[in-house]
Parts: C-alpha cells; sequence; structure tokens
C-alpha cells in the first residue's frame, strides 16, 4: 500500500475527522518523510511535536534509539498507542508542548516535526528559549523564508531575530500543499535550525533583548521610541538611543541585532 492510499485507510478506520483548529493536515509524501527525517540516526532521541496519525513517527521509530511524542489531541494519541504498540523506543505524552518543559522529558533531543502552522512561531520561539540544539521541521514557506531571513531584510519579524541570535538556519526543501491529506492553503518547506554554541551577540539579559524584539514588533508602526517605551520611561530610553547614536524616529525592523542588545544591556543597567 502506498502512503496515500495507507493514511486515507487509517482516518478511515479510526473515523478521523481532521481538526482544522489544530492544524491537522497529514503529510503522506515519501521524499518529504525521508528529507524531514534525514539527519536522523541510532544514536539519536527524537522529540516529535504533533506526530498525528503516525506517518512520520513510523519512520523515526525504524532510525532513531528514542521516540518521543508530544500531541495534544487526545484521539491521536490512541491511534498511535494501537499502532505501535509493539514498540519499545516511543513515549507518547498528550499535551500541549508549550506546557512542556523539554528539558525535563527530553535534553539533548533532536526535535524532527511537521508542525501546526497555527502556532510554529511559537513552537519554534519555545524550543530556543528551552535551548534545544537541533530542529528540523516542516513549516509553511513564508514562514520558513521569514525565519531564515537576515534582520533588517523585508520578510523580517521577531522570529528571524531570535533564530539570528542563536542559531544558523536553512530551507532544505519546498514540499507542496497537494503532498497532505487534507490539502492546506498553503505550501510548506522542511527548515533545518542548528544552535550555535555562542549566540551571535553578547547580552546581560537575554530576557530584556527578547521582550524588547518581540515589544517592537507588535507594535511595528509606531517609532522604536514609542514602541519601547512601554519597557522604561521615555526619558530614560530616549537617552539610551541618544547615547547609542540611534535615530529615535526609526522602526524596530530598521535595528539591527547588535543595536538591540546594546539597549537591552543599557535598560538593564540604566
Ligand atoms: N506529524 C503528522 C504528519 O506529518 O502527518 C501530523 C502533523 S499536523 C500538521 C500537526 C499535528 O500537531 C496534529 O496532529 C495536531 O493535533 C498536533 N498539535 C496541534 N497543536 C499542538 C500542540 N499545541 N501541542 C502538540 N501537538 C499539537
Amino acid at each position: 500500500m502506498n502512503l496515500y492510499d495507507e493514511t486515507k485507510y487509517i482516518i478511515n478506520k479510526y473515523n478521523v475527522y481532521p481538526n482544522k483548529k489544530l492544524g491537522q493536515n497529514f503529510l503522506f509524501d515519501e521524499e518529504a518523510l525521508n528529507l524531514i527525517a534525514s539527519d536522523v540516526n541510532k544514536e539519536d532521541t527524537i522529540l516529535e511535536i504533533g506526530p498525528g496519525l503516525g506517518t512520520l513517527t513510523s519512520i523515526l521509530l525504524e532510525k532513531a534509539k528514542k521516540v518521543i511524542t508530544v500531541e495534544l489531541d487526545p484521539k491521536m494519541c490512541e491511534i498511535l498507542r494501537t499502532r505501535f504498540i509493539a514498540y519499545k523506543n516511543l513515549e507518547i505524552i498528550n499535551q500541549d508542548i508549550l506546557s512542556i518543559d523539554i528539558n525535563k522529558i527530553a535534553s539533548e533531543a533532536k526535535v524532527v516535526a511537521n508542525l501546526p502552522y497555527y502556532i510554529t512561531t511559537s513552537i519554534i520561539t519555545y524550543l530556543l528559549e528551552n535551548h534545544v540544539k537541533d530542529i528540523t521541521v516542516l513549516i509553511q514557506k513564508e514562514v520558513a523564508e521569514r525565519i531564515s531571513a537576515k534582520p533588517g531584510e523585508k520578510q523580517a519579524g521577531a522570529i528571524t531575530y531570535f533564530v539570528n541570535y542563536c542559531a544558523d538556519c536553512k530551507i532544505i526543501g519546498n514540499v507542496g500543499r497537494d503532498c497532505f491529506i487534507p490539502s492546506p492553503n498553503v505550501d510548506s518547506s522542511v527548515v533545518k535550525i542548528t544552535r550555535l554554541k555562542e549566540p551571535r551577540v553578547k547580552v546581560k539579559d537575554e530576557k530584556i533583548l527578547f521582550d524588547l524584539i518581540k515589544t517592537n514588533f507588535t507594535k511595528r508602526r509606531k517609532t522604536i521610541l514609542n514602541s519601547l517605551s512601554s519597557m522604561t520611561e521615555k526619558e530614560k530610553l530616549r537617552g539610551i538611543l541618544a547615547k547609542l547614536n540611534i535615530d529615535e524616529d526609526i522602526r524596530g525592523e530598521e535595528l539591527t541585532l547588535e543595536q538591540y542588545a546594546q539597549i537591552a544591556d543599557l535598560i538593564k543597567t540604566n
């Protein structure tokens, strides 16, 4: 049976109605699945987020030492338990990935997944904040382009800065919308994010840096003086920007990562 027929068969057998809100688009393209799993080998523990019906999981179970899956939908967890009953190297956790203490359940694990579109950037940010070293994920193409852009480029968003701060990121392949059941309205790409040994810039308090970037991009239309004044008093901020020779009327997306780090350091010490 090919993977398309197998996916249809499982959907019918377990009476699955793909839940749009949970981003349930099941991948059946063998080439794409192998690409996502291409970097997995026998020494690896893998954290798979959103295993769904288990198509990617079954490849991971053959290639890795251990697979830990975190899936929000209890019905999917039931299917996985039945499908993979014979596998001793699988752990199934029925929880929201954003509520999981990743370092407790899977420290040193590589993350491999076909992520739900609706929370892709939150998941990637969460993984980076939790110091995950190796992430290979299938995500929406535009988000992949944003993540792999450089700060200052047109597609850049807050996530561009987070990734650039602590990781290298590259798109390793594209996957059409017709490779999924049901087919989503967007195309996808596989990205590989590798954490750097040291972040690209030094900063005294990472949290202030991340908060600064988040604040600036949620208030994108405002000047930096106005958007950042929610983080510290306006006059103090004016002084900091003047000291760093940064024009207070520019927008957040015009700042470099180094400038964000310098502002964060002066907020911390002033
Ligand atoms: N891995 C499967 C595949 O490739 O066919 C399914 C991928 S589907 C795009 C995303 C999966 O993530 C769904 O099974 C969905 O239920 C699950 N999911 C959605 N939100 C989640 C969350 N917050 N935590 C964990 N899993 C989640």
